[in-house]
């Protein structure tokens, strides 16, 4: 009698994208882990010097981009989110791990987990030193990233941002420090952590994501202009316009603490309404909530406040709500359900 093999690995989708985890050290300088070039190394011979992976899962590798993440523009975004959702269609695939760049890593993390339908773990992962530093971190956590995805406990909880041993939400996570390997944080904490390439999980999210989301991208070839003007002493109205004058629909407006509008501002930001840009009120802290109509007066003014979005993700938020929606109504409800 013949019997055919059986499968035991799970399938998992490796799509790389560049960063810093596919970077090598030029070291000429004497600076081992801060000169290097991100961006060089193939997904395939990332996966090559972590031979432990074969025993997590059955890989099949793709080099969607070699970019540093400085670079991602919304087509390319796009892209990205079109691909892992092809991925994710896919019978014979049942996890989706990305490595990506960690500057921009929190927007296409959220990004994906607003617009990919599907239950399978997507997983985003990359690291703070090249691997040609002394201590480099990214192929442990490539290792953990495909532990997650592996996992059938991982499948619905929305997209996954695996770093330093810890599993965050794409919904909170932010990159808040530019060096240390605990670079990655959510502000009520991480979902969950890998302990022994295994995940534990601690925490579940309450808002929609993925399977649950209203956003099609199939039904969009661009993503609506959405502006950010940061906060800081001394502003000036004509930042505000130049992204009026491109043809932004919204402006995300980074405030103080929560979401102060400066007086000396106030007036200018009043008159964009009645132009057809929608002010969002968010916190340049990146945490917190900015609280509508408290250092406001929203309803008067037909703004939009973000929740506790930071300025990056509020833009994407905006982007999508957007696409489907025009009034500051609609939108003001997007970002309270997500
Ligand atoms: N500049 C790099 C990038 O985001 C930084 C990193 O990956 O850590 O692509």
């Amino acid at each position: 009698m013949t019997t055919s093999p059986s499968r035991t690995l799970p399938r998992i989708a490796l799509v790389g994208t560049g960063g810093t985890i596919a970077g090598a050290g030029t070291a000429s300088n004497g600076l081992p882990s801060a000169a290097y070039q991100a961006a060089v190394v193939s997904a395939s011979d990332l996966i090559s010097h972590v031979p432990q992976l074969a025993r997590l899962a059955e890989l099949q590798v793709e080099q969607l981009l070699q970019i540093d993440s400085a670079d991602f523009t919304d087509d390319k975004l796009l892209r990205l989110a079109r691909q892992v959702a092809a991925l994710c269609a896919r019978d014979e695939v049942d996890g989706v791990v990305v490595t990506h760049g960690t500057d921009t890593m929190e927007e296409s993390a959220y990004f994906l987990h607003l617009t990919v339908k599907s239950p399978k773990p997507v997983v985003l992962t990359g690291a703070m030193r090249p691997g040609t530093a002394l201590a480099a971190d990214g192929p442990a956590n490539l290792l953990h990233a495909v532990a997650v995805a592996s996992h059938p406990g991982s499948s619905g909880r929305g997209v996954l941002v695996v770093m330093n041993e810890e599993i965050h939400s794409a919904r909170d996570v932010a990159k808040v420090h530019a060096m240390r390997l605990d670079a990655f944080a959510s502000p009520h904490g991480p979902l969950g952590l890998v302990a022994e390439e295994t995940p534990r999980w601690y925490r579940a999210l309450t808002r929609p994501h993925t399977t649950q989301s209203e956003f099609d991208i199939t039904a969009i070839d661009t993503l609506p202009l959405v502006g950010v003007v940061s906060s800081h002493g001394n502003m000036r109205q004509e930042i505000y316009e130049a992204w009026v004058a491109l043809g932004a629909r919204a402006i995300v407006h980074a405030g103080f603490g929560g979401g102060t509008v400066p007086a000396y501002l106030a007036d200018y930001l009043s008159m964009l309404r009645a132009r057809g840009v929608l002010l969002v009120r968010a916190s340049r802290t990146g945490a917190g909530p900015v609280i509508r109509n408290a250092n406001a007066d929203d309803d008067a003014q037909g703004w939009v406040v973000t929740d506790d979005q930071n300025p990056p993700r509020a833009r994407l938020l905006a982007a999508l709500a957007l696409a489907h929606h025009d009034s500051p109504e609609a939108l003001q409800q997007v970002f309270w359900r997500y």
